[in-house]
């Protein structure tokens, strides 16, 4: 029988795994097979064959992630726009309407705008900070509602319990993109969302060496999912796998240090002549603080900022740095940093940056497991030599 672990840190490790452990094996093997022997399956999407996303390396990762956000089921994929496309194009036909948060990761938002009318599927954004304007955008044929734990790069957290209330009155089906929480800080299951996604490239995996993707949520539409994800073919390779496996053991502690670490490092911003603005939901200046600290058990790793200088001061600070490394992306263990205007929305319209409060000077950093004192120290010297 499944052994099944109550407490996240001894989920990571323990839940999921083989029972009894292949040749004895402690650490999870690679099952580097394409196909499997024939033991009886009955229909196509249970025949072992690796791009139907059910090999021992797949299956070992759908129990732990499902148990780690308390959900009924789960599924990995090759990439977290492959999770984000796959669940939006099965729960989504031609015809549908989705109303979506208006500050979403670039990619997702590209695919509603650049994407969607192919499809024939329709969309509408949405303040998630204002659930008083929502029942104006609702239409007859709306399906789902969608949003981000914590948006890229403010850090806004919107109203989720609102969220889900207002799903549950309007049948709505609810979906997070749960990737800047992790299931550390944030488990969407346990507060009602019907299905949460993750870019495993992230926090997640924690590494920086694979893309991965995952989609945590209710049985029935995991299964939908897995169906026209065995169709669109974004299977996650074994070897991609066992390095994710292998990253989440460590998640908690990563994570945990991270939370601590960022907040301080906030903390010391905020306190800093040279900045003028931090945003950090940790910190009571937060706008949504009183709120974050009721959904979430810890902050994250992420936060940005603004300096008095503007734009030419970021980029002489970015300069500065020495620890630091100029890269887009997060959730790794190295400490990264960016400027948003030129990077992950370098895409948007001065104005569309402008209205989403984007501004040209802003600094995104994906806070690593160094210690915090020396990155506090590096800015510290940095932000002296502006
Ligand atoms: C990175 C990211 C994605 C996309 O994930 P990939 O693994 O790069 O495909 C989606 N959502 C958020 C919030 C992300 O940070």
């Amino acid at each position: 029988m499944a052994k099944h672990f109550k407490r996240i840190e001894t989920a990571l490790i323990h839940e999921g795994e083989p029972e009894p452990r292949i040749n004895g094996a402690v650490s999870m093997p690679i099952f580097q097979s394409s196909t499997f022997e024939y033991t009886g399956e009955s229909s196509y999407h249970e025949v072992r064959y690796l791009r139907l996303n059910n090999s021992p390396n797949h299956i070992v990762l759908h129990k732990k992630l499902a148990a780690l956000e308390g959900a009924e089921s789960a599924l990995v994929t090759a990439s977290g726009m492959a999770a984000i496309t796959t669940t939006l194009l099965t729960l989504l036909a031609s015809g549908d309407h989705l109303l979506a948060q208006n500050c979403l990761y670039g990619g997702t938002h590209d695919f509603l705008t650049k994407d969607f009318a192919s499809f024939g599927i329709a969309y509408d954004f949405i303040d998630a900070y204002d659930p008083a304007s929502w029942e104006s955008k609702l239409q007859p044929n709306t399906r789902a509602l969608y949003v981000e734990t914590m948006t890229n790069p403010l850090l806004e957290v919107a109203d989720l319990k609102a969220v889900v209330e207002f799903a549950e009155k309007h049948d709505l089906v609810t979906m997070i993109d749960n990737t800047f929480a992790s299931p550390i800080n944030f488990r969407p299951a346990e507060w009602g969302f019907d299905i949460s996604m993750h870019s495993c490239t992230k926090y997640l995996n924690g590494h920086t060496d694979i893309v991965a993707g995952a989609v945590i949520g209710r049985a029935d539409l995991i299964e939908k999912i897995k169906h026209k994800l065995d169709h669109l073919g974004g299977t996650l390779d074994p070897h991609a796998a066992f390095l994710l496996h292998r990253g989440m053991k460590t998640l908690a502690l990563r994570v945990r240090y991270q939370n601590e670490s960022a907040l301080r490092i906030a903390q010391f911003l905020e306190r800093h002549p040279a900045v003028s603005r931090v945003n950090y939901p940790g910190l009571e200046s937060h706008p949504a603080h009183t709120r974050a600290r009721e959904l979430f058990d810890g902050f994250s790793g992420m936060l940005s900022f603004e300096l008095k200088g503007g734009a030419d001061a970021s980029q002489n600070l970015i300069r500065n740095v020495r620890l630091p490394i100029v890269a887009p992306s997060l959730g790794g263990v190295e400490t990264l940093i960016t400027r948003p205007s030129t990077t992950s929305h370098a895409g948007l319209s001065a104005e569309d940056r402008e209205r989403l409060g984007i501004s040209d000077g802003l600094i995104r950093l994906s806070v690593g497991i160094e210690a915090t004192e020396d990155i506090i120290e590096d800015f510290e010297q940095a932000l002296d030599a502006l």
